[in-house]
């Protein structure tokens, strides 16, 4: 089974990731999280991107193509969070897919309005070490700068910052806004409401995975 996540930066995608993938088994692939571990590794496709996401901008196609192609196998259940992310992504995942005979079952729209994605964007901070996403007004640390989960040190990522998250908006507006239309004709495509709390939006989210699950 195939979920596709899509939503502005902001939008809560890799926080519901993980706890779908908790609850229902799915691999998370989120291609964010692949590129910060590679730049981390000071690997080659982490050279590649780190220029890109420290200006908000995102990574050429090709690349992006190339290292999720080596992640895809055949029969797995897959959380897809931030790819595709183009109109070009979209058809080369397309035509993966179609190389190993899998499908999208579903794809699911987080709609936020702009002024809380940006509000979410300066109050999120991150672990460091193990990537747990915290948030400075909804969900701050225990003790400050200090991970819950790893003790690891939590900072602001850096391409959250005002000026970083006003360009990661448009260009998700200009880019990533279109697949909405694309995934509306192509595939089974349901919005959900991003502005509602967490465990609201798990629980819509899941109701959606119960319903296209039964139709798989
Ligand atoms: P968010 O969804 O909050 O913007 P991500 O962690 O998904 O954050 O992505 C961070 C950055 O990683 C993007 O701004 C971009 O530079 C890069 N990136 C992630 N996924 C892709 C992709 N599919 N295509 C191109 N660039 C990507």
């Amino acid at each position: 089974m195939i979920v596709i996540l899509l939503g502005s930066p902001g939008s809560g995608k890799g926080t519901q990731c993980k706890r779908l993938a908790d609850k229902y088994g799915f691999q998370h692939l989120a291609t964010g999280d692949i590129f910060r571990a590679e730049i981390a590794a000071k690997s080659s496709i982490g050279a590649k991107a780190q220029d890109y996401l420290k200006a908000g901008k995102l990574v050429p196609d090709s690349i992006v193509i190339e290292m999720v192609a080596g992640k895809i196998d055949p029969g797995g259940k897959y959380l897809l969070d931030g790819f595709p992310r183009t109109v070009d992504q979209a058809t080369g995942l397309a035509g993966m897919l179609k190389r190993v005979q899998a499908n999208i079952n579903l794809v699911v729209n987080l709609t936020l309005p702009k002024d809380e994605a940006i509000r979410r964007m300066a109050s999120r901070r991150t672990c460091s070490g193990c990537g747990e996403v915290f948030n400075t007004i909804t969900r701050p640390t225990q003790v400050e700068g200090v991970c819950d989960k790893c003790s690891g040190k939590v900072v602001q990522r850096e391409d959250d910052s005002e000026a970083t998250s006003a360009k990661r908006l448009m260009v998700f507006e200009d880019l990533t806004q279109p697949l909405v239309a694309y995934y509306r004709s192509e595939s089974n495509l349901v919005e959900v409401d991003a502005s509602q709390n967490p465990d609201k939006v798990e629980a819509a989210l899941s109701a959606v995975i119960d319903a296209a699950k039964g139709g798989a």
